[in-house]
């Protein structure tokens, strides 16, 4: 592909691990980069959400990243990177050489600011370093993730705060918290590994989370707990709701890490604080702590404002999604979104959603 073209059969929006799979099974099924997909991403580089993760996430302390489809033809596996590198340089590596590899002509940066109708065609309009362009195309395949849209819950009080609001995406290294009073806010993993990376780092650490933690005995997620917590997700895109937390459905895994933590007492929750003031947090009982940083680990949304146009959202907050594919209009994909929002997950959406984006450039 020597330039970008101005149609194609498909588009994919994001290179993370739901896009670059799909495009790989895409091309597998004979589509070929350029006239028969292209791959957008807003991203500076390799690595989709990875890239930005924070230092001191290593693959040994992630959850777990399986490996992209094909990534054994490259002599590569997750499974076998060194535990000790941040996750973030490990998979913008891999993730650069499958792009070779494959030769997926990834466009980057480029980010998708609107997708409207056009006749029977869709329009992706999108801004690189030249300035703004348009493709029209048969099918869309959104796997913006949700990195993009972090969530930071409204409490009264949260403007008027002097001190500083970070979240998981914009939180870089414990360094940058030394000496601060820190009040970490959520109930999930990324709020329980900074907890523990801001332990002594931190002057004064507090953590409050709006449920009570449900720690599971296993030091890992079992299947039946990520099938349920898949299938909590799967309804809630199905009946085009808002997608609810993935902790809430799965619990979090007691590891030796976070019982040694719970045993010297770091990993006890306050409940939620009811207001925020401009050097502190409030309860409803009249109980105050000072903050000079508020650590929000709340959670994100799925990102599809650039897919406003096209009408998707439902009344009950969420788009409908059932497999991968919108039921509002059968050219969209959704690939990562709701319960394929997991490595393995996006993989196998990969699969089912090329399929599905077959059929539909044939019944077109
Ligand atoms: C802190 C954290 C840790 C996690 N750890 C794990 C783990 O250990 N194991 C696991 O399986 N899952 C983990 N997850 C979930 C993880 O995010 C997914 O597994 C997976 O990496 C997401 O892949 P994705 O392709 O859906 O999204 P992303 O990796 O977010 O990729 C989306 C891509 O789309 C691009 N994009 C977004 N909007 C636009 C636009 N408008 N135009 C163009 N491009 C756009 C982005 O730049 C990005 O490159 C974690 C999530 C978080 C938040």
């Amino acid at each position: 592909m020597t330039a970008v073209p101005s149609r194609t059969s498909v588009v994919v929006v994001g290179a993370g691990q739901a896009g670059l799979s799909v495009s790989y099974y895409l091309q597998r099924l004979g589509l070929e980069v350029g006239p028969g997909f292209v791959v957008l991403d807003r991203g500076p580089g390799t690595g989709g959400a990875w890239q930005d993760r924070w230092e001191a996430l290593k693959i040994g302390t992630a959850h777990r990243i399986n490996d992209l489809p094909g990534l054994d033809e490259l002599g590569l596996s997750f499974e076998t990177a060194d535990r000790q590198r941040p996750a973030r340089e490990v998979v913008a590596e891999y993730y650069a050489a499958y792009e070779q590899h494959y030769d997926l002509q990834v466009v980057r940066p480029a980010t998708v600011r609107r997708v409207f109708n056009r006749g029977i065609d869709l329009v992706v309009e999108y801004t690189d370093a030249s300035g703004p362009h348009e493709i029209e195309t048969q099918v869309l395949v959104n796997a913006t993730g949700t990195w993009g849209s972090p969530f930071r819950p409204w409490y009264p009080g949260r403007d008027s705060f002097a001190g500083e609001q970070v979240d998981t995406t914009t939180y870089r290294a414990a360094e940058d918290f030394a000496g601060k009073r820190v009040v970490v806010v959520g109930g999930g993993t990324s709020a329980i590994g900074f907890m523990l990376e801001l332990e002594h780092v931190a002057s004064a650490l507090t953590w409050v989370s709006r449920r009570g933690l449900e720690f599971r005995e296993e030091g890992e997620l079992n299947l039946e707990d990520r099938r349920h917590a898949v299938a909590v997700q799967d309804a809630a895109a199905r009946e085009g709701r808002a997608l609810p937390s993935i902790v809430s459905g799965t619990g979090v895994p007691r590891t030796r890490r976070i019982q040694s933590a719970m045993d010297r007492g770091l990993l006890v929750p306050k409940p939620m604080f009811s207001s925020i003031e401009p050097d502190g947090v409030r309860w409803d009982d009249g109980e105050f702590v000072e903050a000079d940083v508020i650590l929000w680990a709340t959670g994100f949304r799925p990102e599809l404002r650039h897919l406003a146009p096209l009408r998707l959202r439902e009344k009950e907050g969420g788009v409908t999604v059932g497999n991968g594919s919108s039921w509002k209009d059968p050219r969209i994909f959704f690939a990562g979104y709701g319960p394929q929002a997991s490595t393995i997950g996006a993989n196998r959406a990969g699969r089912t959603i090329a399929r599905q984006v077959m059929r539909q450039l044939a019944d077109s």
